[in-house]
């Protein structure tokens, strides 16, 4: 029978754990055709959502848990249920029921149009603040400028993908993950499903500005090269102000006798090249900490234990 992996990562959601199951519960018992399995992966909770998880998957044979050692971050925990996901398709949905499971009946139904990836897009999103709305809808459209890869706007990680995307996903061993980014670099026949994201169910936001901004940063980063060519042209647009500087600065020493007045001039320009070489070595570093960050070669995560069906999924092979 076709089965489908559902991948849930959670991260002290022990208010609304319960409610996410129940839901999903029913989204199980009304789908048709299928066998599910639910992964969810405990992304280092210091609440109770372990212990409730792990009851859960002692009642019911069709929950595993994937727990993590530590917080290791939600595109971390979204890869490691994918690694765990035997499913025909997997879908990625959030704890918090923002997403809401009903949608899942859809995008299974486009999946067996022959669709190879149904993301959601959404349409409303009710209870964001403003603040999160507009910078979420600056930085989609500011990645789309700097990437190669057309990345759909407002769309997150909720989505349905087959297994040949699922596999392709998996052969990718970069460690800074942007996960909606990576599967649309993969290809294939991909579709967007309009959808209403409802407000959180409990709890507040697991992504704080500092996470936010983290991810951003990553999203940028690992699909574009063009701050680097940004900063060359800063560097370029730096040396010719400063030529212009130099000129008529030796201008007054040679044919005015004011020579020694110019001393803004000459902070102004210390100032300015100080600041783009700093913002340019700034750039660079980035990069050069991300290259570090892939010569280490460290597993993406570690599993604490795995409550339920399968033993320990097999650790990621290092790249060659
Ligand atoms: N999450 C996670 N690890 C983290 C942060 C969040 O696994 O370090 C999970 C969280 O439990 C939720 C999903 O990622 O299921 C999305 O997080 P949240 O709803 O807090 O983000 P928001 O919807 O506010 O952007
Ligand atoms: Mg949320």
């Amino acid at each position: 029978m076709t089965l489908l992996s559902i991948v849930i990562p959670c991260y002290n959601e022990e208010e609304v754990i319960g409610e996410t199951m129940r839901r999903l519960g029913a989204f199980c018992d009304g789908v048709q055709g299928l066998a599910v399995e639910l992964i969810f992966v405990d992304d280092g909770s210091r609440d109770r959502t372990r212990d409730l998880l792990r009851g859960y998957a002692t009642d019911d044979a069709r929950i595993q848990v994937v727990g993590f050692a530590r917080n290791f971050g939600h595109q971390i925990a979204v890869t490691a249920g994918i690694d765990a996901a035997r499913g025909d398709a997997v879908v990625l949905i959030d704890a918090d029921l923002q997403d809401p499971p009903e949608v899942v009946h859809e995008m299974v139904a486009k999946w067996r149009e022959g669709y190879d990836v149904v993301y959601g897009t959404r349409t409303e999103r009710p209870g964001e603040s403003a603040f999160k709305l507009a910078t979420a809808r600056g930085f989609y459209r500011l990645l789309n400028r700097l990437s190669d890869v057309p990345i759909p706007l407002d769309t997150g990680d909720f989505r349905l993908m087959s297994r040949a995307v699922v596999d392709a996903l998996k052969a990718m061993p970069e460690r800074d993950r942007f996960v909606r980014g990576m599967v649309s670099w993969v290809g294939f026949r991909q579709t967007a499903l309009p959808y209403r994201r409802a407000e959180r169910f409990a709890g507040t936001s697991k992504y704080p500005l500092r996470k936010m901004l983290r991810f951003a940063t990553d999203g940028i980063l690992s699909f574009s090269i063009k701050p680097l060519q940004v900063s060359i042209t800063l560097g370029l647009l730096a040396a010719a102000l400063s030529m212009a500087g130099i000129a008529y600065a030796l201008f007054l020493r040679i044919f005015t006798s004011i020579w020694v007045e110019g001393w803004t001039a000459l902070m102004i320009a210390v100032l300015f090249i100080g600041g783009v070489q700093l913002i340019c070595v700034g750039i660079l570093g980035e990069y050069v900490g991300r290259i570090y960050n892939e010569v280490k070669r460290r597993p993406l995560y570690v599993v604490q234990e795995h409550i339920g069906a399968l033993p320990h999924p097999a650790p990621r092979a290092p790249c060659p």
